[in-house]
């Protein structure tokens, strides 16, 4: 018996084998957990209709961020399936790829800020409302960060600053969302090749780093980050809520690269 075994969560953000969420799937499924899984585009749909069958998933449901009806319909015909819900994994990101390279300020524009934050910190917030009825005194709800949140990051630009709202949006949610017994938490995680992470330029010299710098001098993989968040969403983690927690082989507690 796993330790989410009886437990029934709501995955987003699959796009491939090399999405992070895709590591979350793997790890619930293993501890024991009911899977939902959602896509965002049409085009996505037979790609995460195939991983659904991998991982015993029997609910597939469509869900673009962008539209409040897509998030209200989500939750509405999850209820035809399930009463309750023991929570949502939140793991998506999207800025235009332009403003993801060169000057920070010379490169943001009005639209492409409001489009990181709209789709990577706010859409959190979103499904948080949508589904806060059926998570009453159950809910864990993870989303994925990156230390680009905290640092200048080279090229990560808008996105660390939406990172940054996304890592606020964790302690406001989390305190608003308390009394309901829903916890919210984040995960940090390392640079990992995945489809969005291509977008990012240089983002080889991301990798490179911190296999040579990190103290544990790997990178991580989606299996790290999926187990971490399966634990965040057990009751195993029943303590904690409004955390970031960082899965990137230590790479955040570097002061200065060695010498
Ligand atoms: P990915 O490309 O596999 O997943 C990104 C997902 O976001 C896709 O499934 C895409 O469909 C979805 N998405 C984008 N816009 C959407 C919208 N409007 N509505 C619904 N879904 C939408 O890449 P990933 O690296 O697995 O990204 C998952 C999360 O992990 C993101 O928040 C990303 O910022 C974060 N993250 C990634 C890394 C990394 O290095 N890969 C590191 C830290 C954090």
């Amino acid at each position: 018996m796993g330790f989410l075994t009886g437990k029934k969560f709501l995955i987003t953000g699959l796009a491939s084998e090399r999405s992070i969420s895709w590591g979350v799937a793997q790890a619930m499924q293993r501890e024991g957990a009911e899977l939902a899984l959602t896509y965002q585009t049409e085009k996505l749909r037979p790609r995460v209709e195939k991983l659904a069958e991998k991982c015993g998933a029997n609910i597939v449901l469509p869900c673009d961020v962008s539209a409040d009806e897509e998030i209200n319909g989500l939750f509405d015909k999850l209820g035809n399936s399930w009463t309750e819900l023991d929570g949502v994994i939140h793991a998506i990101a999207f800025v235009n790829r332009r403003a993801l390279e060169g000057d920070y300020v010379e490169n943001t524009s009005r639209k492409d800020f409001n489009v990181a934050h709209e789709i990577s910190s706010y859409s959190f917030t979103a499904l948080a409302r949508a589904g806060r009825e059926m998570m009453q005194g159950r809910g864990a709800m993870v989303t994925m960060s990156y230390l680009g949140a905290e640092r200048a990051m080279p090229n990560y630009n808008v996105m660390g600053v939406a990172k940054a709202s996304l890592e606020a949006n964790v302690r406001y949610m989390a305190n608003s969302l308390g009394p309901d017994g829903i916890r919210v938490n984040a995960v940090s995680a390392g640079p990992i090749r995945t489809l969005a992470a291509s977008g990012i330029t240089d983002f080889k010299k991301m990798i490179d780093e911190v296999e040579k710098n990190a103290p544990m001098r790997r990178n991580v993989t989606i299996e790290d980050v999926g187990n971490t968040t399966a634990f965040l969403c057990s009751d195993l983690a029943a303590g904690i809520t409004g955390e970031v927690l960082y899965v990137d082989s230590g790479y955040h507690i570097l002061g200065m690269n060695p010498l």
